[in-house]
């Protein structure tokens, strides 16, 4: 059981009055709260040992590399990589989306033909369409189904040898539901594909094990974790990452630079050109280390049953109509009261210090998928209580009433 008013207190944001009214924060499937243990060691970098990394001989130089290299060693062993240097740090996961987008260009060839599904945040696609028009390759779509689940049978049937790259998230922002991963990535498998899993929305709730998956590329963002932004992973099999081209080129990724010819520095450093997010990289591991001392498993369990709680009460709202009803799914509500924009429910939540996200999430395909502008989002962390729910429900009683 987690104790979550000591909880909330390690996190000074979540006592401030927003529009006069205590803060009901349920926007953490856009980005999650800082506890004060990550601000502590943000604080800390920058008193006492901010320096360049890699290349200095004096003292916080020092310093701040072994603590940046620590951080490498929290994180490879969170996502158990096998090696260290298989994790790359990046400003975020739309970044490490981006250098493997990169990375295939000169492994593809015309007609190639790369999956992608239906339930992608923006930045899961876009990447790829730039390298289908670079390369001539060609985007196929796993559709989704009412539930917000994907089509598997359908997946099934995309397969070929053609396949070259399966790109999936492992959680849906938008609708929350989890993706079978596992069973994705066998089947691409099969056919040779390689299998990049989006984890920016699972990482808040799942502790995912990259080898146990076997899966060839996972990526995440700090900020979705209790980490700070700009800060973020890759992690890459080792053989994939030797065969992609370096995504920019600069300092601290080469091993020597003439005129003539440049060679490239080995892993990670390949592909971590210029001066990297250094605190950001501790700030991130520390935040990992707080999350495993609450426990992946307590979490789940505890929001689990705010997920639990919140769709039972907010369905008893007349005209309430909830998207995404996987039965596999994280705390994640996205609904709209009929008739009303989600917009104007949003900005009347906002005025009572409730936080939801209204629009499309950067997924508008889904919303294209059941003919909405968009929904209102509410996501729940471990923080987060059932007394806060009911003050949603309240809230959004109170939008109906003067919206409609
Ligand atoms: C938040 C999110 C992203 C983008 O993450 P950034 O930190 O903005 O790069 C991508 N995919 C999913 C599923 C997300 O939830």
């Amino acid at each position: 059981m987690l104790d979550i008013t000591k909880i909330r207190q390690d996190f000074p944001i979540l006592s401030r009055k927003v529009n006069g009214k205590p803060l009901v924060y349920f926007d953490n499937a856009a980005t999650s709260q800082t506890p004060q243990q990550v601000i502590d060691v943000i604080v800390d970098y920058y008193s006492n040992y901010n320096a360049n990394i890699h290349r200095g001989v004096h003292a916080l130089s020092q310093e701040a590399t072994d603590k940046y290299e620590a951080a490498r060693q929290t994180v490879k062993q969170h996502f158990n990589a096998k090696n260290a240097y298989e994790i790359i740090f990046t400003s975020g996961t739309t970044h490490s989306i981006n250098l493997v987008a990169n990375g295939f260009a000169t492994l593809l060839k015309k007609d190639d033909e790369l999956i992608v599904s239906a339930l992608e945040h923006h930045s899961n696609i876009v990447p790829w369409q730039m390298l289908c028009e670079k390369t001539g390759a060609i985007l196929k779509v796993i559709p989704m189904t009412l539930e917000g689940q994907l089509d598997m049978d359908t997946y099934n049937n995309l397969l070929s040898d053609k396949t070259k790259l399966v790109f999936v998230n492992h959680i849906s922002n938008a609708l929350g539901t989890i993706n079978p991963i596992k069973t994705i990535i066998k089947k691409a498998h099969q056919v040779g594909a390689a299998v990049l899993i989006d984890g920016a929305q699972a990482c808040p709730h799942i502790k995912p094990d990259v080898q146990a998956l076997d899966v060839d590329f996972y990526v995440a963002s700090a900020h979705k974790i209790c980490g700070p932004t700009g800060v973020g992973m890759l992690y890459g099999k080792e053989e994939w990452l030797n065969k992609m081209q370096p995504y920019q080129g600069g300092g601290e990724m080469i091993d020597q630079v003439t005129f003539e010819k440049t060679t490239y520095a080995g892993l990670p450093h390949k592909f971590e050109a210029g001066t990297p997010n250094i605190c950001g990289g501790i700030a991130f591991a520390a935040a990992l280390d707080y999350m495993n001392t609450i426990g992946f498993d307590a979490i789940a369990k505890y929001e689990e049953s705010l997920l639990k709680y919140g769709t039972q009460q907010l369905l008893k709202i007349e005209g309430l109509k909830i998207y995404g009803t996987s039965k596999n799914k994280t705390s994640v509500i996205s609904f709209n009261l009929e008739g009303i924009h989600p917009y104007d429910v949003g900005t009347l939540l906002d005025k009572m210090g409730i936080a939801v996200r209204t629009g499309h999430h950067c997924a508008q395909p889904i919303m294209d998928f059941y003919k909405i502008p968009g929904t209102i989002r509410a996501s729940f962390a471990f923080y987060n209580t059932k007394t806060e729910i009911d003050a949603l429900v309240e809230g959004v009683k109170k939008a109906k009433m003067m919206l409609s």
